[in-house]
Formats: structure tokens, sequence, C-alpha cells
């Protein structure tokens, strides 16, 4: 049984559910294997009453049962040793930890982790610092409420399993030199570009939910960035400059943070394949490193919290960290710290007593990444210009975040452009200001490109900001009629979505352009938000892209199953990409009578013959 597991979206979120299974399928396995052996013996006893049968082996079966049963109920009479010297290393995966082993010591009376931190074990931990969840107000009950900070019964009063203390493996030290380097930008950024912004606009209407503008690079002095619709570029961004000075602060080093950081591999480390993180150069300060190095806002991993309990004082706080790492804490982990995206500043913010060193800090924070837009424009119509388009993310206030924050590359771009939001300011004019300039570099999609043969159809669905890559094809495919007017175009379909008809459509006037001058044979938007008329129905009035390419359903199919058309799906990967496959699957079976498993079967080619294309995130 194989198991893969995506660490950007949460181990715990496969792995747990995956382990659930593997023991059941385990004990199911040995079962079997129990009766099969208990029937061959037997039939053995039968065969020849004078052998001796092996009845150890039926023991092992037990034994092993036992295990499992164990596990299931919580309580661990774990047949593993208790010895800590032939107890499994740590491994990476704090789930796979928490089941393999136990520690059978008595917990530590004041809830603390009853184990050596060095053990490499998972310690169970009594419940001490229970919170309970009414409290007797003199005759009146109040309820209290679970939090980032705060627990409710049972997890209060449960018993822990939590992850082994990964071990240290990095020794840190600051040194106040003169020849620290005073670089700024970008790791690497000799390798990248720097671009001025030309150009930026707000697509959406000031009363939208959302904020989403549309920004051009003039690239007209870089020939050797050459770009197709369909491709994507990263643009490099460094961690908020107020988020830096909270972090030193909270670290105790604002008055180093000029000194230069020297990283080095501790000698006598037990961390398998340890190295010195490839994104932390020699000679930085520490300034830089906090902001261009680190991923400062990343969600801290169960075992980043698990080695924080030790940089903890306050009990109480050392216990809610335990639970948030614990296997008993799982949900609340999800809930107070992986959903929101909780950084670890605001972590810290939450739990005052905790105070980890640096050393912590570069040895679980992982690089900072730079973030991937797709190019809204064809270099045919807008030579030495590149657009991108986004929405500025909002993330929205919860337990440990009270005021709610922007996302951090979206955020940083709003704050470059604004409040001069909407300008066209002439590059050229030296009267005004100097433009903003970003880093980036180009990052090839081979495959998210329009088809090569002008005469093939295809079909594109993006809903909000996922109509940018569209722009693109769309913009090539009208100088491509231009300049070619004999030539036989084949179809193109549009399905495209947002919320409001006059607050959010984008680019509206630029895709009815698009529509009556013939470079778009279809059309097709739809408004989640608008008010439904009473007694309209899905059919009448679409919702989502979903809806509108159901009903079109034959054309859709017939493009792609007898045409050899192509589909290109772009933007939201949680919901929209999911419920577009979903929805094929549903017109293939319809239109071309198959099952749910020959559908697909069919959409599998699809993807295998390069014509169904996802550029799809969040
Ligand atoms: P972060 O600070 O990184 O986000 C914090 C948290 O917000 C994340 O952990 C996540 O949980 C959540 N989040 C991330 N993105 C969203 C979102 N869109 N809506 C709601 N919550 C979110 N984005 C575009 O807007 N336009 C594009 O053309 C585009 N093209 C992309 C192409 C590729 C190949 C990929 C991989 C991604 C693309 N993205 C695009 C997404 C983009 O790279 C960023 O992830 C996004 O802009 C958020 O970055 P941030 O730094 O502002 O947010």
């Amino acid at each position: 049984m194989t198991g893969y597991a995506d660490d950007g979206v949460g181990l715990e979120v496969v792995v747990d559910p995956w382990l659930e299974g593997l023991w059941k399928a385990i004990k199911e396995a040995l079962s079997k294997m129990a009766s099969d052996q208990t029937a061959h013996l037997k039939g053995v006893l039968e065969d020849s009453a004078k052998e001796t049968p092996d009845l150890s082996l039926l023991d092992v079966q037990l034994n092993l049962l036992s295990l499992t049963d164990d596990q299931n109920c919580g309580s661990v009479k774990s047949t593993v040793g208790t010895d800590s010297k032939n107890a499994p290393a740590a491994s990476s995966s704090v789930s796979a930890i928490q089941t393999a082993v136990s520690d059978r010591r008595p917990a530590s009376p004041a809830g603390g982790v009853g184990m050596s931190s060095e053990s490499g074990y998972v310690a169970r931990i009594s419940a001490s610092a229970a919170e309970t969840q009414t409290r007797d107000t003199g005759g009146s009950h109040v309820l209290l409420e679970g939090s980032l900070t705060c627990s409710l019964p049972p997890l209060s009063e449960s018993s822990l399993n939590v992850p082994a203390l990964p071990p240290p493996y990095l020794d840190v030290s600051l040194e106040d030199v003169v020849s620290v380097g005073q670089i700024d930008g970008p790791l690497n950024k000799e390798t990248l570009h720097e671009v001025p912004l030309s150009r930026a606009v707000q697509l959406t209407r000031q009363d939208s939910v959302k904020i989403t503008l549309l920004l051009e690079l003039d690239i007209s002095a870089y020939p050797e960035i050459v770009y197709q619709p369909g491709d994507s570029f990263d643009v490099f961004c460094p961690n908020n400059a107020s988020e830096v000075d909270k972090m030193l602060h909270r670290l105790g080093l604002e008055d180093k943070k000029n000194h230069c950081v020297r990283v080095s591999l501790k000698k006598d480390t037990k961390k398998k394949g340890a190295h010195v993180p490839p994104y932390i150069p020699q000679n930085i300060s520490l300034i830089y490193l906090l902001t261009w190095c680190l991923e400062i806002r990343s969600v801290p991993k169960k075992a980043f919290l698990r080695a924080l309990v030790e940089h903890t004082g306050d009990g109480v706080q050392r216990r809610r960290l335990q639970e948030l790492c614990s296997k008993q804490g799982a949900a609340d982990y999800n809930q107070y710290v992986r959903d929101p995206s909780l950084s670890i500043l605001e972590l810290l913010t939450a739990f005052p007593s905790c105070s980890p060193p640096l050393t912590l800090l570069i040895e679980h924070l992982p690089k900072l990444q730079s973030r991937p837009y797709s190019a809204a424009s064809s270099h045919l119509r807008h030579p030495g210009k590149l657009h991108f388009v986004f929405n500025v993310v909002q993330l929205a206030a919860c337990s440990g975040r009270p005021a709610g924050s922007r996302g951090l590359c979206t955020g940083w771009l709003f704050d470059l452009i604004n409040p001069s939001l909407v300008f066209p300011r002439k590059a050229e004019s030296s009267s005004s200001p100097a433009l903003p300039k970003i880093y980036m570099s180009l990052r090839a999609n081979c495959s998210f490109r329009p088809p090569a043969d002008l005469s093939v159809p295809f079909v594109m669905v993006g809903p909000g900001t996922g109509v940018a890559p569209f722009i693109g094809f769309l913009q090539q495919r009208e100088k491509e009629r231009q300049e070619n007017p004999e030539a036989g175009f084949g179809e193109t379909w549009l399905f495209f979505g947002c919320r409001h008809r006059d607050r959010d459509y984008l680019f509206r006037e630029e895709l009815e352009g698009f529509e009556s001058n013939g470079t778009l044979s279809h059309l097709k938007v739809c408004f989640s938000r608008d008010d439904q008329e009473e007694g309209t129905t899905l059919a009448v009035r679409p919702r989502y892209v979903q809806h509108n390419l159901l009903l079109h359903s034959q054309r859709i199919t017939d493009i792609l199953l007898k045409q050899n058309g192509y589909l290109y799906v772009c933007g939201d990967a949680k919901n929209m990409a999911k419920d577009v496959n979903d929805t094929l699957l549903e017109m293939i079976k319809t239109e071309i009578q198959v099952d749910q498993l020959e559908a697909m079967k069919r959409l599998a080619k699809l993807r295998e013959e390069k014509r169904y294309l996802q550029d799809i995130w969040g």
C-alpha cells in the first residue's frame, strides 16, 4: 500500500487518514494470515497426527494483533521496546512516529513532556493544565470557546502523543564585523531581471469584495525576456519590513540586526543528512536573512511547534503547544494554525512566554519563495510589455490574527503602486518620479499554449483571475487573424465567471471586443452573486463556469472527442478545477453514453495527449 503526501498541503491531512487505513489493512492481513495458518495447521495435524505443529507461529500473530488493537483504542501497551536506545530513530513524518513507538515512562506530573528531549521517542503527556468547557460562576455556567491558545475537553484533559523532538543541527552566531555584505534585493539577483512597472490599473470597482489589479512591466530593455501566452514568471518580493522588525524585537536582536550571521553544521548532530541550507549565503546580515532568505510567513509545521515547547516558560502555554503538535490535537492544529495560514510571528505573539533562539528559526523556516504569475498579454499586441493580473489576497482575521492581513507578495505589490493606483504614468516623461521596479524571472510553460494548428478548435475555462493567460491567447489569435485573413481558424470558446456583472467583470470591454470581431467564437459569462430572478434555474442563469459548460455539453464534448480540440483550465485549484473536472466526466458520460470508468479513461487520454491542460493555483 503506497501513500503520497504533499507537504505543501499539510502532511497530517494525508498521512493521518492513511495511517488509520494502514492499521486496518494490517489487522485484516494479519487476521487472514492467522486464520490461513490455523487452517493449514489443522490440516497438517489431521494429515499427520504424529508431527508436532509449530505453534509459536500462531503466538507471533496474536502479539502483533494486540499491538494494532492498542493503536486503535489509544491505550499503549506497545510491544515495541521501551529502551530508548533500541527505539526507531526520529523520522520526518510526525504521524509515523506517533503510531510507531510509545514511551511507557510515567508522564511528568507538571504536564511537561515526560521524556528526555534527545531520546527520539514520543512521550505520553498527562493533562494538567486542562481548560474546562464550562466555568462555574456562582450558579450559572459560562461556555468557554476554544481558540489558538485555549483548548476544550476532551483535548485539554487528554493524554497526548507528541512527535519526537527534532534534533538540532545548526550552530549560529552573530558577529559584529565591519565587512558584512550590505547587499539588498533577492538572493542570486544577478540571475534575475529588475524591471520597471509602467502601468497599474484596478480592474474591479471600489465596492467589489476583491481588489484585482493589472500591472504592466516594461521589458523593452530586456530583449532576452521572450514570452508566449501561457507562460508564467516569478516575482521576488521581500518579507514585510514591519514584520521583520517585530521578529527582531521578539528575538531580542534589534541591536544586532546588522551583525553578520555565521551558520555552520553542528558537529555531533543526530539529524540524518543534515546540511546548512543552501539559501543562507555567507557574509550576510541578520536583517538581510530575515528580509530575503527565510519565509517568515510560513505556517509552522508540527515539528517546529514541538521544538518551540522547549523554549516556552509558561506551563499553560507549553501544554497548548504540545496539544497543537500532538496526534490528539490534529483538528485544533488544522483549525487554528494550518487553515488560517498562521505565521510563526503570529504564533509567537499569541504565546508570549515562547522565546526561541535564532538557530531554531533558521532550522525550521523554509526558503522565501518567489510567487509565479501568468502572463496576461501577447507581445504581438504589446511589444516590449508584459501584463499580469492578480487579486490582492486578504487573509481573514482569526484567533491569532485579530486584524487580518494581506498576502505577502500581492500586499507588497499593492503598496508599491499605491496610492497612485490607476496611472498610466508616462515612462518616458522625465518629470515623473522614478517608476518602481521589481525583480522577476521568466519560467517557461511549454505545454500551456494555444494549439499550433490554427484550424484546431479550443475551449478556455478561466473564472476570475484565471482568465489571465486567455487574454494573452486571444490577443495573439486576433493578431494572427489580421495577418492571415484567408486562413481557416478553429472555433474558440471562453467560459468566464465572476461575482457581479457591474463590479468585477474583468476585461469586459476587451472580451466583448474579441467576440464581436470574431476572435472569440463564443463568450459564455456567468455571475455567481448577481441576484437570481424568482423561479430561474441554473439552466437559465448558470452560476459557475461548470454550469455553463453543462449547457453546452454536446458542442464541447464534440470538440474534445471528435474534432481533436483542446481544453484549457486556469485559476483556483481548490474548488473550480475539481468541479470542472467532475462536470467534464458527467458530460462525457451523457454525450457518448459510457460509464464512469470509461469517462475517466477518456479524460485521462485527453490529458496524456496534452489536450486537457490545467494551470491552477491556490
Ligand atoms: P501568500 O502570503 O503567499 O498567501 C498566504 C496564504 O493565502 C497562502 O498560504 C494561501 O493559503 C492563501 N492564498 C494564496 N493564494 C490565494 C488566493 N489566490 N486566494 C485566496 N487565498 C490565497 N495568482 C494570481 O492572482 N494571478 C496569476 O496569474 C497567478 N498565476 C499563477 C501561476 C502559477 C503557475 C502559480 C503556481 C501560481 C499563480 N498564482 C497567480 C498564485 C500566486 O503565485 C500567489 O500564490 C498569490 O498571488 C498569493 O501570493 P501572496 O504572496 O500574496 O500570498
